[in-house]
């Protein structure tokens, strides 16, 4: 059987893995649901964008699916500002789209404002932050992870603050100039924020998920897989929640190379790129 009709066969039945010699040794593409997030993609370094676009047209069309968990983009300050990596990014994760593999989107903290206008562009869904999808047969919670650090009450804060529709309709009637100008004053003033936090010693604890707050996440979803970003601190770990065993996996960020969680029947993979 062509490995087109074992794909789709795949998709449509929700059947298990695809036989050895198709996936390994005629093809050799994984057949697994791809995780990314934290890429900031930014016009100041076009290398990682690059390496974005030729994931996207490689490695994930080969995927059931892929999910890009939140900071896609450095900033995003409206889906009309003309940038050329936006209008890069949409168009290739539209010919994936097109090509038959899902992506979906959640926003995260820099790229919030990220609205419907784009999304049809790219032809990717956009979910809730928390979701919980299902991935191979168990809910799994998704997340971009901010939510998560509730030790930073100030963070928290503006995070209520901009989440607010009446603040996103305000924000989003300025002129492209002063949102620009906006977005790169907020940069400048987590920077300095962040060299704070450094000099105090609390940096580690305060920009790190509170552990409270994510057995809250385990237990309020009844979840035993998390999946997330946002802490720039990859890693797989293992937690006891209520006699539960669980998971929580924490993206990598794409600053230095890329990083990508690959799922696969159970079977999870956490590589750099
Ligand atoms: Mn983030």
């Amino acid at each position: 059987m062509p490995f087109s009709e074992y794909r789709s066969r795949r998709v449509q039945t929700g059947q298990g893995p695809l036989p050895d010699q198709v996936r390994g040794r005629l093809y050799n593409l994984p057949m697994a649901t791809l995780f990314i997030s934290d890429l900031h993609l930014d016009p100041e370094r076009p290398d990682i964008t690059r390496l974005f676009g030729d994931f996207l047209d490689g490695e994930a069309r080969g995927a059931d699916a892929l999910y890009i968990l939140g900071d896609l983009f450095e900033a995003w300050v409206g889906d009309d500002d003309p940038s050329e990596t936006g209008k890069f990014v949409a168009d290739r994760l539209k010919a994936l789209v097109d090509a038959g593999v899902p992506v979906s989107f959640q926003r995260g903290n820099r790229d919030f404002l990220l609205g419907d206008d784009f999304a049809r562009r790219a032809g990717i869904s956009i979910l809730p932050d928390p979701a919980v999808i299902v991935l191979d047969g168990k809910p799994t919670l998704l997340m971009h992870g901010d939510l998560l650090c509730t030790e930073d009450i100030a963070y928290q804060q503006f995070r209520a603050q901009t989440r607010e529709p009446g603040w996103q309709q305000r924000f989003l009637s300025q002129p492209l100039d002063a949102r620009l100008a906006f977005a790169s004053q907020a940069r400048a003033a987590s920077q300095a924020r962040q060299g704070e936090l450094r000099d105090a010693g609390t940096m580690e604890t305060i920009t790190d998920v509170s552990p409270t707050t994510v057995d809250e996440y385990f237990t309020r979803y009844g979840i035993d897989t998390l999946i997330h970003g946002h802490t720039h601190r990859p890693a797989i770990h293992s937690l006891q929640v209520e006699g539960r065993n669980c998971k929580r996996i924490v993206l990598g960020d794409w600053y230095e190379h890329g990083s990508v969680l690959r799922m696969d029947d159970g079977d999870m993979r956490l590589d750099a790129l």
